[in-house]
C-alpha cells in the first residue's frame, strides 16, 4: 500500500498543506528522509532537484520547529538553511512558506545582488527560518544584523554545487558561528570526495537517504524533435495522433489553461482528450486518470507537477506540446514512456521561441536531439486552409519525414537563418530572467559587496546583470549548471573541471 504523508508522522498542518498543493504520495526521498529528520537525527541525503527534497527537509524542519520548545527569544533563527543560489533560496522560500502555512512561523530570505536595507527590516520582525546564500549571510553576519547563535537545524541544500562555487570557505565561516548542538542534514546531488570530507566533518551518526535515479533517460525512449510555428501544433499533435493511430498519449503543457484549452480542441476535432492538472478536483483527476487507463480518453494533456504523482505503466507516447522551462522536467516527462521494458516514443513539438529550452535540454541530455520536419508544418511556412487531420490522412501517404539528426532548427534555409539559435549567441529566452548564480560572475562587480573565496570553479555564464528578481516558480535554480544533472543521470560523480 502507498504510505500517506500522515504515515511519515507529520502533524495535520503539514498534511494539510500538501494536500492543497495537489501531492498524492510521498515521493522516495520524503519518505526515507522525513522520518529519520523528525527523529532529531543528522541526515546525508543524495537527491537532486525534481525529487521533491526541498518539501523532504522542509516538512520535518517545520514540524520539529513546531512541536519542540527552543530557548532563544521569540522569532530567533532557529532554522537556517544554506543554498548556492539566489533562485534556488526563493524558490526553498517559498516552499516553507506554502508547507508551512498553517503554523505561525516566520521565513526571511537573505541574497546578495538585491539591497540589504529591506533585508534587515525583515530580520528586525523577527524570522525562525531564515534561507540564505553564504556570501550574503556573511555580510550580515559581518555587519551583526543576525544572530545564528540559537540555530537547531542546519541545512546544507545542493551541498555539492555551493563547492563548486567556490562557497567551501563561506561554509566553514558559518559553520564556526553555529551552536555545536545542533541537527544538520546535508543534501547534495553527487558525493564528491570533498562533499565526503565536509559531510564527515559535520554530520554526526548520518542516515544515509539515497533515491534511485528517476530521472535517467531510457534508451528504451526514442526521443525526436518536430519543429513547428505554436500556432500550427494542435494541427501536428491531432495528425501524428491519427496517423499514427496512437491510442494512448499522455502530452505535456507548461500551464494549467493551456492544458484545458488543448483537450477542449482536440475533443473539437474528434480525438477523446482530457486534462489534468493541479486546479482539478482529486475526483476529477481520478476519473481523468482511469478513463485514460481504460483506453476511453486517448489523449491525456498533463502539466508536469499534475503528472509527477501518475502512475502508468507501458505508455507507448509522450508529446511535449511545449518544452518544460527547466531541463529536468523534460527527463522526467520522457521517463513516462519507455517503462516496464517496453519502447516508448517521447516527441517534441517545438517552436522557434523555444529554442533556447531545447538548448537547455541537450546540455542537460549531453546530446543533440534529431529534428524532423514534418512537411506541411514546416516553420514560418503559411498554415494550409482548414486542413483538418483527418483529411490529411484521406489524402494517402505522405512524403517521408525529413530527417535532420544532430541539426539544428528546420530545413528551410531561410527559417533556419531565422530561427535557430547561434551556438556562440543563444537567443532570447522565451520568458522570465534567467537564473543568475549568485557568485559566478567573476568578471561583473559584485553587488553585494562579497567575494567568494574561489570562482575556480564556476561554471556559469558570465554575462547578464544582477537579477533581483526570483526565479517563476517550477524553475530549479540550475539551468545555468550544465554539468550537474548529465552527471547525475549517469549517477557519475561530476568532474569539477
Ligand atoms: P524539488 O525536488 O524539491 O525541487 O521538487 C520538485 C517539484 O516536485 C516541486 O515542484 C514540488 O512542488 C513537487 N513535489 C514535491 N513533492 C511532491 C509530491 N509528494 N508529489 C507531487 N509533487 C511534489
Amino acid at each position: 500500500m502507498t504510505q500517506s504523508f500522515a504515515d511519515l508522522g507529520l502533524a495535520s498542518e503539514l498534511v494539510r498543506a500538501v494536500a492543497e498543493e495537489g501531492y498524492l504520495a510521498p515521493t522516495p526521498v520524503q519518505a526515507k528522509a522525513i522520518p529519520p529528520i523528525l527523529a532529531g537525527r543528522d541526515v546525508l541525503a543524495g537527491a537532486q532537484t525534481g525529487t521533491g527534497k526541498t518539501a523532504g527537509f522542509t516538512l520535518p524542519l517545520l514540524q520539529r520547529l513546531t512541536h519542540h520548545a527552543h530557548h532563544g527569544g521569540r522569532h530567533s533563527i532557529r532554522a537556517l538553511i544554506l543554498t548556492p543560489t539566489r533562485e534556488l533560496a526563493a524558490q526553498i522560500e517559498e516552499s516553507v512558506r506554502t508547507y508551512g502555512r498553517h503554523l505561525k512561523l516566520r521565513t526571511a530570505l537573505v541574497y546578495g545582488g538585491v539591497g540589504f536595507t529591506p533585508q534587515v527590516e525583515a530580520l528586525k520582525r523577527g524570522v525562525d527560518i531564515l534561507v540564505a546564500t553564504p556570501g550574503r549571510l556573511l555580510d550580515h553576519l559581518g555587519q551583526r544584523t543576525l544572530s545564528l547563535a540559537h540555530v537547531e537545524i542546519l541545512v546544507l541544500d545542493e551541498a555539492d554545487r555551493m563547492l563548486d562555487m567556490g562557497f567551501i570557505h563561506d561554509i566553514r565561516k558559518v559553520l564556526a558561528v553555529l551552536p555545536a548542538n545542533r541537527q544538520n542534514l546535508l543534501f547534495s546531488a553527487t558525493y564528491s570526495d570533498e562533499i565526503r570530507t565536509l559531510a564527515d566533518s559535520i554530520l554526526r551518526d548520518p542516515v544515509q537517504v539515497e533515491v534511485a535515479r528517476r530521472n535517467a533517460e531510457s534508451e528504451l525512449v526514442t526521443q525526436r524533435v518536430h519543429p513547428v510555428d505554436q500556432g500550427r501544433k494542435r494541427a501536428l499533435l491531432a495528425q501524428l495522433v491519427a496517423a499514427g493511430d496512437w491510442r494512448q498519449v499522455l502530452v505535456f503543457t507548461r500551464t494549467k489553461h493551456g492544458a484545458n484549452r488543448l483537450a477542449e480542441q482536440l475533443c473539437k476535432d474528434g480525438i477523446e482528450a482530457t486534462a489534468i492538472h493541479g486546479n482539478k478536483s482529486q475526483g476529477a483527476r481520478t476519473r481523468a486518470l482511469a478513463g485514460f487507463k481504460a483506453g476511453e480518453v486517448r489523449v491525456l494533456v498533463a502539466t508536469d507537477i499534475a503528472a509527477r504523482g501518475l502512475d502508468i505503466e507501458e505508455l507507448p507516447h509522450v508529446v511535449n506540446y511545449e518544452l518544460p522551462n527547466v531541463p529536468e522536467h523534460y527527463v522526467h516527462r520522457i521517463g513516462r514512456t519507455g517503462r516496464a521494458g517496453t519502447p516508448g516514443e517521447a516527441i517534441s513539438l517545438v517552436s522557434p521561441d523555444e529554442y533556447a529550452y531545447l538548448n537547455d535540454i541537450e546540455k542537460v541530455l549531453k546530446r543533440k536531439l534529431e529534428r524532423e520536419v514534418v512537411p506541411g508544418f514546416e516553420p514560418g511556412a503559411p498554415a494550409p486552409q482548414a486542413a483538418r487531420p483527418t483529411e490529411e490522412r484521406e489524402r494517402g501517404p505522405r512524403p517521408a519525414p525529413t530527417r535532420r539528426g544532430g541539426e539544428r532548427g528546420p530545413q528551410r534555409p531561410n527559417a533556419r537563418a531565422r530561427h535557430a539559435p547561434r551556438a556562440e549567441q543563444p537567443p532570447a529566452r522565451p520568458q522570465g530572467p534567467r537564473p543568475q548564480p549568485e557568485r559566478a560572475r567573476p568578471v561583473a562587480a559584485p553587488d553585494d559587496g562579497h567575494q567568494p573565496a574561489s570562482h575556480a570553479n564556476a561554471q556559469f555564464p558570465s554575462s547578464g546583470p544582477a537579477q533581483p528578481a526570483p526565479p517563476r516558480r517550477g524553475g530549479h535554480g540550475d539551468r545555468g549548471r550544465p554539468a550537474q544533472v548529465p552527471a547525475l543521470l549517469r549517477g557519475a560523480p561530476r568532474r569539477t573541471n
